[in-house]
């Protein structure tokens, strides 16, 4: 029983780094956060070991009365915290989540209403070589111009002309809530289901901070490791109706033996998530997020070129619209890595430059707010980024700056008990 710094230490060496990194820097990637050290431990247990093909009370490997209790637990708190009628606890990802609740509803050939990735959608709701593209036709939807929301409208002309077997909410770059009922109407118009994927939004809905969409659509995906906080990992929730159908396209349909360890930590992170405690954390990545909007609507980032796409947010993100800036999003995510910020590039709505560069960064709070970071942090990164985007940026100044950030690292430390 070698400790992994002595069985491996290249690996046990890039662990330590990105602890170190993650520590050091401060992470606002809006898909990211910290997993708690309980969720962490049950993640890192030896039920990496044990095969659990099936659900339980139901399996195809003998010895799983353990991970049954685990699976179970799972089960029942993320249906309680959702009001949730069905839940599958054992996708491999948000993707894999996707891919089965499709196929539990679609037939290959079938045609699926989704956002454009272009405008905030994700891979697995229609693009082109993702399997969703692959798999079925394919109808997409779009942001609106001049008000950067989704456009309503169009959802509906699009489902009257295309008649889709699926309609699906729920985005990867967005700044605002959708009209969940409004998107039932749709499709029921048009005899639909309705897939919602509140991956990146869950917490705020678990913390009652956003509505849900568990009353309105047939089948809700998630991750579990975004605003949720917990491990890497999915879920589908849906209608009792569908229970069966969900469960077999994940298992046989998708996956062999499901990941008991993850699914253990999912469980610990569904505890947590309905705790008073969570939803304080969610209420400051909400006001995180509108302090970060505010400031980078101010007249000097407006002088920069620096935009918020929809002129504010009502989640964890802020989608910052370069098109007018002289950075480029590559440039701007560069910029701030080079401080100790991290962010991601992201194309916004009618992007003129090409997906690999951008004109836009996704900025989130969920990590932040997991770190501790109260309005007055927030205001301070939100300063720091709005400095750091503007044209007189110098040597000088990104100095300044990294000494700013080193600061707030220290305010707020992260991990203190691993080291
Ligand atoms: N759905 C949405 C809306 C997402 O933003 C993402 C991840 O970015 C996923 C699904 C996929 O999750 P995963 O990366 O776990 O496959």
């Amino acid at each position: 029983a070698q400790p992994l710094a002595e069985v491996d230490p290249e690996v046990s060496a890039a662990v330590d780094a990105e602890l170190r990194r993650q520590q050091d820097t401060l992470e606002m990637i809006a898909s990211e956060n910290f997993a708690p050290l309980g969720v962490l431990q049950a993640q890192g247990s030896v039920l990496t070991n044990k095969y659990a093909e099936g659900y339980p009370g139901k399996r195809y490997y003998g010895g799983c009365e353990h991970v049954d209790v685990v699976e179970q637990l799972a089960i029942d708190r993320v249906k309680a915290l959702f009001g949730a009628e069905h839940a599958n606890v054992q996708p491999h990802s948000g993707a894999q989540a996707n891919a089965a609740a499709m196929v539990s509803v679609l037939k290959p050939g079938d045609t699926i209403l989704g956002l454009d990735l272009a405008h905030g959608g994700h891979l697995t709701h229609g693009m082109k070589i993702n399997f969703s593209g692959k798999l079925y036709n394919v109808a997409a939807y779009h942001v609106d111009k001049e008000t950067g929301l989704v456009d309503m409208a169009e959802v509906e002309r699009l489902a009257q002309e295309h008649k889709p077997q699926l309609v699906i909410a729920g985005w990867s770059a967005y700044p605002r809530q959708l009209d969940f009922a409004e998107f039932r109407r749709i499709a029921d118009s048009v005899g639909a289901k309705l897939m919602v994927d509140m991956a990146h939004f869950a917490g705020l809905v678990a913390a009652g901070l956003h509505p849900s969409p568990v009353p309105h659509a047939d089948l809700v995906t998630t991750t579990t490791h975004k605003t949720l906080g917990g491990p890497r990992g999915g879920v589908i929730l849906s209608t009792q109706e569908l229970a069966k159908k969900v469960n077999s396209a994940v298992f046989p349909g998708q996956q062999g033996g499901p990941l008991e360890h993850v699914i253990a930590a999912k469980a610990v992170a569904f505890k947590i998530a309905a705790t008073e405690e969570f939803a304080e954390r969610q209420r400051r990545v909400l006001e995180g997020a509108r302090i970060l909007a505010d400031r980078l609507s101010a007249p000097d980032a407006a002088a920069a070129g620096v935009k918020v796409s929809s002129g504010g947010t009502d989640v964890h993100l802020v989608l910052v619209d370069l098109v007018d800036s002289q950075l480029d999003g590559q440039q701007a995510e560069d910029r701030l890595h080079g401080i100790g910020i991290t962010v991601n590039r992201n194309a916004v709505p009618f992007d003129p430059r090409p997906p690999m560069v951008t004109s836009g960064l996704r900025i989130g709070t969920p990590a932040l707010a997991t770190r501790g970071f109260d309005a007055e942090d927030f205001a301070e990164v939100a300063d720091i980024i709005a400095v750091a985007l503007r044209p007189d940026f110098d040597e000088e100044t990104s100095s300044a700056l990294r000494d700013r950030v080193a600061l707030l690292v220290k305010r707020r430390p992260l991990y203190p008990e691993l080291g």
